[in-house]
């Protein structure tokens, strides 16, 4: 077996034991330099791939290279960005690089390649005061990192250091109130304190969207765009906004062209990856996908207790372990509720003059926690479901079994058990007079998949979402 067949199936059998974006994030632009004496060599783009490699992600290599060589026993990285730039990719996201894109795209190797910025950093000479929007509140020292949210991390704390090199773009998807805004706004402070030079803007995609059509009216497009080409980092946030806007989208595109060919860095955050947003355009999103991309998921109870206690130090407060536990435990859906339902208690025991016990917190969020149970009914999963695969009600109880509509069908199929328990002969009956057994075997092949494609069961994940908190 030849290095390359060997790392070839090596990824293959990594790229069904973690998720898309990390597989994507890590293995891209790697290769096997040397393999002798029980040591695979692995040349990685950057020292920043090096160190997960070696420490987060050991084990699933040796484990995979082990069931194809015995004789390994151990790895090693080295950064070798020349010869991972000259290797054809072999993660098939890369494969359907469309012709708009510059053949030098391959992600961030290229960047590396280059030896200096030809566009210096003290910026034209027009420079105006400019509203960076950024909120000193967000920084990367007050965001606790967990499994859901490291790669993310690791990833906008990359680019704050190394702007325009190290990712670009950036893309972070994730639910709501999982720490988007949060991470994007740390990149920028980070690089306001550390190179004040630098010219940032944050904004939000409707806020942008917004500027651009006041541009558009006022006969100040030129402006506009001038403006933006001006930025050292431009950080946009809930790109999805942007899905069905034609306009803004292409004069998005001019300005990320501009930006990104003179190295300057962009990021992006969206509600989910660039594959699921209905309706952005084909050049756009294959830009989003020749950078980087990360995902934020929902924390775990101790990821949600840390933050918890975190909040609660941050502003000098005291609260019982068990009152912070059930806080946790019962507000589990994002950090944005989390911290609500924290300031409701710090705020109700300040005001009454009572100390945060567990017992005194029950009382406090009991009218709260009644609320989140919200109870979805299956008109709520039909909307979901057809916003969602852009499918309307009726194709989806129709006969019929055409692939784009008999997906969706499986997945309300799926969701009507887990969400509602509803009987499977029941949702036969919903679904446009089915059979039960359709409708068992609908169930159990959503829920085996989602096992095994992280794709369907990211996706799944947003419906999830979607269901519960409807934009
Ligand atoms: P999103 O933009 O994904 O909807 P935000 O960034 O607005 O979410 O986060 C919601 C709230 O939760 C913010 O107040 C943010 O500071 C807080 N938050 C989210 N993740 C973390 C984290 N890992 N550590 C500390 N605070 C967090
Ligand atoms: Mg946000």
């Amino acid at each position: 077996m030849t290095n390359e067949d060997l790392w070839k199936a090596v990824l293959g059998q990594i790229e069904l034991s973690i998720s898309k974006a990390n597989f994507i994030t890590w293995f891209k632009n790697t290769l096997i330099l040397n393999n002798q004496d029980g040591v695979v060599t692995i040349g990685v783009p950057n020292g920043f791939a090096k160190e997960w490699l070696e420490n987060k992600y050991n084990l699933y290599i040796l484990r995979a290279l082990k069931s194809f060589d015995e004789s390994v026993k151990t790895i090693h990285c080295v950064i070798a960005p020349e010869r991972v730039s000259s290797i054809t990719p072999n993660v098939d996201s890369l494969k359907n690089v469309d012709a708009v894109k510059p053949p030098e795209n391959t992600g961030f190797v290229r960047k590396r390649l280059i030896e200096k910025p030809f566009f210096t950093a003290t910026g034209p000479s027009t420079t105006t005061f400019h509203e960076t929007n950024l909120n000193n509140r967000y920084t990367f020292e007050n965001f606790i990192v967990a499994e859901n949210n490291e790669l993310a991390r690791a990833a906008c704390y990359a680019v704050s250091q190394n702007l325009g090199m190290a990712y670009n773009p950036l893309f972070i998807y994730g639910g709501v109130g999982l720490g988007k805004t949060h991470l994007l706004q740390s990149i920028g402070n980070e690089v306001a304190k550390s190179s004040p030079e630098k010219r940032i803007k944050y904004i939000n995609s409707e806020r942008f969207t917004t500027e651009l059509v006041d541009s558009i009216k006022n006969q100040k497009i030129d402006k506009f765009k001038e403006y933006y080409q001006q930025m050292d980092l431009l950080i946009i946030d809930d790109i999805q906004f942007l899905a069905g806007r034609e306009k803004t989208q292409n004069e998005f595109f001019h300005i990320f062209n501009t930006l990104y060919q003179i190295n300057k860095q962009i990021v992006i955050s969206s509600d989910r990856p660039p594959k699921a947003i209905p309706t952005l355009e084909e050049r756009l999103r294959s830009r989003f996908e020749g950078g980087m991309i990360a995902d934020i998921s929902r924390p775990n109870l101790e990821t949600r207790i840390a933050i918890l206690e975190s909040k609660i130090a941050e502003k000098g407060f005291i609260i019982d372990a068990p009152a912070i536990r059930f806080i946790a435990e019962h507000i589990t859906q994002n950090i944005r509720e989390l911290e609500g339902a924290l300031n409701r208690v710090i705020a109700f025991s300040e005001f009454h003059k009572i100390s945060p016990t567990l017992e005194n917190t029950e009382k406090i969020l009991s009218q709260l926690i009644e609320n989140n149970k919200k109870t979805i009914q299956v008109e709520d999963v039909f909307r979901t479901v057809s916003e969602f695969y852009g499918v309307t009600k009726e194709a989806l109880v129709k006969k019929g079994r055409k692939k784009e509509v008999s997906h969706p069908r499986q997945v309300m199929m799926f969701f009507l058990r887990t969400e509602l328990q509803t009987p499977f002969s029941a949702i036969g009956e919903i679904l446009g007079g089915r059979d039960h057994t359709t409708a068992l075997h609908a169930f159990e092949k959503i829920n085996t998949n989602k096992e095994t494609h992280a794709r369907l069961k990211e996706e799944l994940s947003t419906l999830k979402d979607r269901l519960y908190y409807p934009a």
